[in-house]
């Protein structure tokens, strides 16, 4: 299977690295990418595990995320801009029959030693 995240590798090459092992993500890009694939494939626990302490979502949060990103058909993932830190892009899906968008530029840190989404600028 093409990796979800528009890469140009098999799933097994790109995000299913970071989702057997999150300690293997280098970059806030490879973070963000495997986040959006972890939408796709509804991996809530990789998305929790993905996220900061901080902001990360309460037990009801998570199974409305759950919830929802089951009920979107996920159409493809754009990167805009990458900084150390940083990682604007666009993800589009399917809801309800409309073609939606998120745009987001997201912040990324360490946190016990590995990549996680911290919020959005
Ligand atoms: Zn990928």
């Amino acid at each position: 299977m093409k990796c979800p995240c528009n890469s140009s590798k098999s799933y097994i090459d790109c995000c299913k690295k970071a989702h057997q092992n999150i300690h293997t993500v280098n970059t806030a890009e490879e973070l963000m990418r495997s986040r959006y694939t972890a939408f796709v494939l509804a991996d809530i626990e990789y998305l929790q595990k993905s996220h900061h302490t901080a902001t990360r979502p309460s037990k009801r949060e998570k199974k409305e995320i759950l919830n929802w990103t089951k009920s979107v058909e996920w159409v493809r993932l754009e990167i805009i801009n990458t900084t150390k830190n940083t990682v604007e892009f666009k993800a589009y899906f399917m809801e309800c029959g409309k073609l939606e968008v998120i745009h987001e530029n997201s912040f990324f840190c360490k946190e016990n030693t590995h990549w996680v989404y911290k919020n959005a600028q």
